[in-house]
């Protein structure tokens, strides 16, 4: 059976694959520490991005503190390959994803999780409560900071909700998250900034107003790539989530720059000429998210990318020889994160050589 292995060039992969260059991604690891451990403030990756034991490990390795993710299930998968000190940043609603974290719980008690309602928190506490674990869960409280997607609303809500939790004995209130996702893709670095300080002062501003209340808050945590450099400087701020940073995609390259690279990029193949400037090439919707637009293709610039259904793509033209049917073409996501979801693995190469294939373990866990 057709099986590429370390050690091999790219040339022996089939495509589309999803080829890591190695070199460009630790690099872009070293710039977020270089960045951001100077502050002080805890790295948690958000590993909704790379669905990953593995790069969970390595970028705990290089000076990160645990991980974030999404859902339950796919904390399922990270805690299981032996990666447990995580954040769980979304709502848990509904009985039987209370219960699958109950039983994440009972082995994983490094897990933490986010509430932004009473009836959330009821609901998780009373499934606790029927277990036969004492030890309460970490909790911390989700803050609405302006992006509207989820969270309780800053001042009197949250300490309402604060104070709800003091009646709940299974779960144990840790801290506050709030995600100013709204701002992440600013282009304007200036307007990220500014707007950024705003929400981080209503994060902080909630976390010392449940202070004055008696709560021990001993995480403040936020911030992804278009704004952790803003948030790790703020006063207050103790954690941040970037998750994108490691691989980047073309979305977050034209807002927030070049001081990270893209490093990861789908492997395609040109199966067909069309014309005298067009050719298809064998990634469709199934290899390469278009949510945030098409991708590019690497080092063609002034080729145009269209969109050719599940299975193909076209790329276009003005001048030169262009391509030809058998070459192959590196295409830079425009959104990494549902782009890595279509994938199942991830050929990590150093100029060209097979360094490591590592599954995407938590692929296709939205749940
Ligand atoms: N934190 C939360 C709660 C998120 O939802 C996300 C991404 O959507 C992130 C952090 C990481 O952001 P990014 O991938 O943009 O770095
Ligand atoms: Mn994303």
């Amino acid at each position: 059976m057709y099986q590429p292995g370390v050690g091999d060039r790219l040339e022996s992969l089939d495509t589309p694959s999803m080829i890591v260059d190695l070199d460009l991604m630790e690099l872009n690891i070293k710039k977020l520490m270089d960045l951001l451990l100077p502050t002080g403030v805890n790295i948690r990756p958000h590993l909704k991005t790379t669905k990953s034991a593995i790069l969970a490990k390595k970028l705990s390795k290089a000076g990160a503190k645990g991980g974030c993710v999404a859902k339950v299930s796919e904390a399922e998968v990270i805690a299981s390959a032996g990666f447990d000190d995580i954040l769980i940043t979304g709502e848990i609603i509904g009985p039987v994803k209370v219960a699958r974290l109950v039983e994440l719980f009972r082995t994983h008690r490094d897990i933490k999780i986010v509430i932004d309602s009473n009836v959330g928190a009821d609901a998780i506490n009373n499934a606790l409560a029927a277990s036969n674990i004492q030890e309460p869960i970490s909790v911390l409280l989700d803050l609405d900071v302006g992006h509207h997607r989820a969270g309780v609303q800053p001042g009197e809500p949250a300490l309402k909700l604060a104070r709800h939790t003091k009646n709940l004995g299974h779960l144990k209130l840790i801290g506050v998250q709030g995600y100013e996702g709204h701002l992440q893709h600013l282009h304007s670095r200036e307007e990220r900034e500014r707007r950024c300080q705003e929400s981080m002062a209503i994060l902080t501003g909630t976390a010392d107003g449940l202070r004055e209340d008696g709560f021990d808050i001993q995480v403040v945590t936020t911030g992804g790539t278009g704004t952790a450099e803003f948030c790790a400087s703020f006063p207050g701020v103790t954690e941040v989530q970037p998750g994108s940073f490691l691989f980047m995609d073309t979305d977050y390259r034209n807002a927030v720059g070049t001081y990270f690279s893209n490093s990861l990029t789908i492997l395609s193949t040109v199966i067909s000429r069309q014309g005298s400037r067009c050719v298809t090439i064998d990634a469709g919707l199934k290899s390469l998210s278009t949510d945030s637009g098409l991708a590019q293709p690497k080092n063609l610039p002034g080729y145009v990318h269209t969109n050719m259904g599940d299975e193909h793509g076209a790329l276009a033209w003005e001048d030169g020889p262009g391509l030809s049917i058998g070459d192959r073409v590196e295409m830079i996501p425009s959104h990494i994160d549902p782009t890595i979801n279509l994938h199942e693995f991830y050929y990590a190469h150093r100029n060209g050589v097979i360094e490591a294939i590592w599954p995407v373990e938590a692929r296709g866990k939205v749940q």
